[in-house]
Parts: structure tokens; sequence; C-alpha cells
């Protein structure tokens, strides 16, 4: 719609003098092309919440604070792990956020009607006929879902579930048109969730093998290199 933003983004894979007169490349600052390489997160908030929670270890000397980092870490670990775990136990596939989101979609999914188009290519297209300023409107969604998909099927571009909003591409969990073609057909939509989710997957993401308690100050090598003190002309405050 705006003529000078087009123009602004195309240059945006074109400024590396390395590679000269590039292709225009929208996966450089458009999430929906990254080819699901950041799984729909759009900020850096994850992070940040960080600097949150270190908020009065970031006033300890070095040593506290590697070493504060450090318990906390080893905590979250298992608090996470435990859930997993519990998850496990309770014979649950998916974590509770990905069911809850399934749900949800399933509710509204009643809505949409879906057309079998090639039932062999595992291709469909999902009708939304619910458009709140313009209720005579129809968005189509083609879908393409195969139950016994192989990583190198050549008929799905990638992953098991393909949609045109590219959100199963993207995050992995089925959007509200691959659920819609899920009660079409019958299938078991939670077939449809990336396995990088699975509940094994979890367990093993928090599993805490790697953190080992540390030996006691006596026992650590001793530090004979030069003493560096920090230049006082230097020293901002603030960030
Ligand atoms: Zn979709």
């Amino acid at each position: 719609m705006n003529p000078k933003a087009i123009d602004y983004l195309e240059k945006c894979g074109k400024e590396n003098e390395t590679y000269g007169n590039e292709q225009w490349k929208p996966e450089r600052w458009a999430q929906t092309y990254d080819g699901g390489y950041r799984w729909g997160i759009m900020t850096s908030n994850g992070s940040e919440s960080l600097n949150s929670r270190y908020k009065a270890e970031r006033r300890l000397p070095v040593v506290g604070l590697v070493e504060d980092t450090w318990y906390k870490t080893v905590k979250w670990f298992n608090e996470r792990k435990q859930i997993a775990l519990a998850r496990q136990a309770e014979g649950e596939r998916w974590p509770k956020e990905i069911q809850l989101k399934l749900m949800k979609h399933t509710l509204k999914a009643a809505a949409i009607n879906v057309i079998t188009v090639d039932i062999e290519r595992g291709e469909f297209e999902a009708q939304v006929p619910f458009e709140k300023n313009n209720p005579g409107v129809i968005w189509k969604y083609q879908v393409f879902l195969k139950r016994d998909y192989q990583p190198r099927d050549p008929q799905l571009p990638s992953r098991r579930a393909w949609c045109k909003c590219r959100k199963p591409q993207l995050i992995g969990i089925p959007c509200l048109h691959v659920v819609a073609v899920c009660g079409h057909c019958r299938w078991d939509v939670s077939d449809f969730v990336d396995e990088r989710y699975s509940k094994e997957n979890m367990v093993k993401i928090w599993s805490t093998g790697d953190f080992h308690c540390y030996e006691d100050e006596d026992k650590s090598p001793r530090y004979d290199g030069p003493v560096i003190y920090p230049d006082k002309t230097m020293i901002n405050r603030g960030r």
C-alpha cells in the first residue's frame, strides 16, 4: 500500500557489499519467510526477562554473579524436568500449552468448510467464512496434510503439515485450518504436532546431566596471573 515502504524493504537484501546486487530477500526481515528458525518468536522478551531475574545479583562481584547464575540455572532445569516427567507419567503426548491451543482451535474449526482437493497428495482447501467486517468474504487456505509423511516426501514442501497461513511451518503446531481438515477427515490432530515438542524431547531438554557440583574453593587451582584493576576514568554510571 505504501510504495516508499516497498522500496525500503526491497533494498534490505541488497545492502551487503560482499554479495553485490542480491535478489529480494524477505527472510531478512519478515518472520513469515524465515523458514521456521525463530519458532514464531517476534521479540527478545525471553532474554530481557533474565535481566529482571538477576536484578539483585548484578551488584555482586564476578565470582558471586557466576555462582548465583549457576545455582539458579540448575534450579530452573530441575523444576522444568520435574514438570516434563510428570507430563510423561500422566501419559500425555504433548505439553499442556499445546493441547490447550489445539482444543481452542477445535472449537473454532467447526465454522470452517473443508474441501478435499486430492486425498492422495494430501491436498485440501479450508474455507473460512467469518470475516468480522465483511461477512460475505470467504478466505481460502491451501492445506497439505499427510499422515504417512516421510521427511524427504517430495509431495510436501516441509514438515508433516503445511498451510498457506504458514503457521504450521513456522511453529510446528497445527493451525486452525489444519485442525479443520483433521476434523473433516477424522484424523487425530495431535499426529501433526512437530516431534520436537514431544514429552520425551521435553525431558531431554531439561535433563540436568551436564551440571556437576563445584569442588571446594581450596581444591581450585591457584591463580598466579596478573591482577587487573579497572581504569576509573572508564567507569560510567548507568547503561
Ligand atoms: Zn493455517
